[in-house]
């Protein structure tokens, strides 16, 4: 852990030690978990309320970060999940550190009280039901002083039935124990609700820590936006994460200029989309005026706007990240991104005037109305990104996974083969062009476990529990389920 640490800093003044012990999770490795804002919040708002909260990863051998205690020593332990394939991550964490899976068997033995949050837990929390003791729904700010006044109370009474009962007092919260049983009798819905913190201000705002180590890197991270107003039909943000909500420019660029005498660090945006901010340009300024290099998770084309370019030019960036989606101009019209290629050339033609030599293009397969000349257009269009610019395409094609509450959920997962089938059409449309255009592919086996984790209900959650206590390591998200029958249960819950 050592060797961790010291590259860390740290940029709230935040108390020592605390009470009651606290294990916060994040199942995936330290630099992922260390460029998640949520992590950082999460942990921010506990220590901040006197909580005796500790860091643990998948590669910190499941001891802390701060004081090397094994995951098994503490009495609380919660987890942030932010994509699906992380939960299975979560169970192997506390399998193989002895802490029991199945909250009805820990409670028996009086073991620890287990809970989630993150983003898989606005989606779909039914893939926790047989796991934790309680999900948090919706944004962690909204819950924070509910879940440690039921937990400091635990401490002391030690009753479990009485805990869950008290955790249940807010509907933002998802209790397996007490709420499954209600959900399988289709009694009554139980009026569960993702809470959505309406004021971003009432939240931090940036990062705890910067470290080189982060998955971007050194980087204070700063939220713009919440939600989103667009609709487009694959995505989770509209129908899961509330209405759009901006932190005012003001307050960001006051943060801005609160850490400005730090050495050595990148801005990170983080907003589902840059260019939706009503005051951007302001914070663009500031930020050259910060003389700071600035990174956009992604761009959408329509929203490019030149002070971006300009931004990204000074800060020295040579490479520019957009979202295409598609390479076809209908395909991409039935996504709600009502874009041509002709723009994406035009954009591009002007973020080259700025510098820019390489660009990465995100594409999807898989979508439905897709046919094989629309995966061929996705090699069309980057070879015009070369022939016509001499900018150097990285495109990076991922497969289109239909996710609860979307408007897309009913529509199919392509599947193994027929994914492979059209990402070798792709490879077929670019060769040729290997030593100009880079194609990275996700794993088939990846987005199928995706797809799959993110339509469990109640009982593929029990079962998959099963599989990992009875050591079955092979295959361990490919259940059958029924997206009727889960999207029942959630209706159930409430959402
Ligand atoms: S893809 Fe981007 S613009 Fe579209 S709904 Fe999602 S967050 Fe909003």
């Amino acid at each position: 852990m050592s060797q961790i640490m010291p590259d860390e800093t740290i940029l709230l003044n935040l108390p020592k030690g605390g009470d009651p012990p606290w294990a916060l999770l994040y199942p995936n490795t330290y630099g992922v978990g260390m460029a998640n804002l949520g992590y950082h919040y999460i942990y921010a708002a506990l220590k901040s309320r006197g909580v005796g909260v500790e860091r643990i990863f998948v590669d910190t051998e499941c001891k802390s970060l701060e004081e090397g205690r094994f995951l098994s020593e503490f009495p609380i332990v919660t987890a942030s999940v932010s994509y699906e394939p992380d939960y299975v991550a979560l169970l192997k964490m506390l399998h193989n550190s002895k802490v029991l899976l199945h909250w009805h068997r820990r409670a028996l033995i009086n073991g620890p009280v287990v809970g989630v949050g993150g983003a898989v837990s606005y989606i779909n929390p039914l893939l926790f039901s047989s796991m934790v003791d309680f999900v948090c729904l919706g944004d962690g700010e909204v819950v924070v002083d509910h879940l440690i006044a039921c937990l400091r109370s635990y401490m002391k009474h030690g009753n479990r039935r009485k805990l869950w009962e008290d955790l249940s007092a807010s509907k933002h919260v998802y209790v397996p124990p007490l709420h499954n049983e209600l959900v399988i009798s289709k009694k009554a819905n139980l009026g569960r609700k993702r809470g959505n913190l309406e004021n971003l201000s009432a939240s931090l705002g940036h990062s705890v820590w910067m470290t080189p180590k982060a998955a971007f890197g050194r980087t204070l991270l700063l939220e713009l936006q919440r939600g989103c107003f667009r609709r487009c039909p694959y995505c989770v943000v509209p129908s899961n994460f509330g209405k759009a909500r901006f932190r005012p420019v003001d307050e960001l660029i006051s943060l801005l200029y609160k850490f400005k005498t730090y050495n050595n660090f990148n801005v990170g945006l983080v907003t589902p989309e840059a260019g939706d901010h009503p005051d951007l340009d302001r914070l663009l300024d500031a930020i050259n005026d910060c003389g700071r290099r600035v990174s956009f998770a992604s761009l959408r084309i329509d929203a490019l706007s030149e002070k971006m370019l300009k931004t990204m030019a000074i800060g020295g960036k040579k490479s520019i990240t957009i979202a295409p989606e598609t390479g076809s101009d209908s395909l991409r019209g039935s996504l709600k991104k009502h874009f041509t290629n002709e723009t994406i050339i035009k954009k591009l033609a002007i973020a080259k005037d700025f510098g820019i030599r390489s660009v990465k293009m995100y594409f999807m397969i898989g979508l439905p109305g897709e046919n094989d000349d629309d995966v061929r257009s996705i090699a069309e269009l980057s070879k015009q990104v070369w022939e016509l610019l001499k900018l150097k395409p990285v495109i990076s094609i991922s497969i289109f996974v239909p996710k609860p509450g979307t408007p897309f959920s009913n529509e199919p997962f392509v599947g193994i083969s027929e994914g492979r089938r059209k990402l070798n059409i792709l490879r077929g449309s670019l060769k040729g062009y290997g030593k100009v255009i880079k194609m990275r592919s996700v794993d088939l086996r990846g987005s199928l476990k995706e797809y799959t984790l993110s339509w469990y209900g109640l009982q593929e959650a029990e079962v998959l529990l099963d599989m990992i206590d009875d050591g079955d390591k092979d295959d361990l998200s490919c259940l059958a389920f029924s997206k009727e029958v889960v999207r029942e249960q959630i209706f159930m819950l409430g959402f």
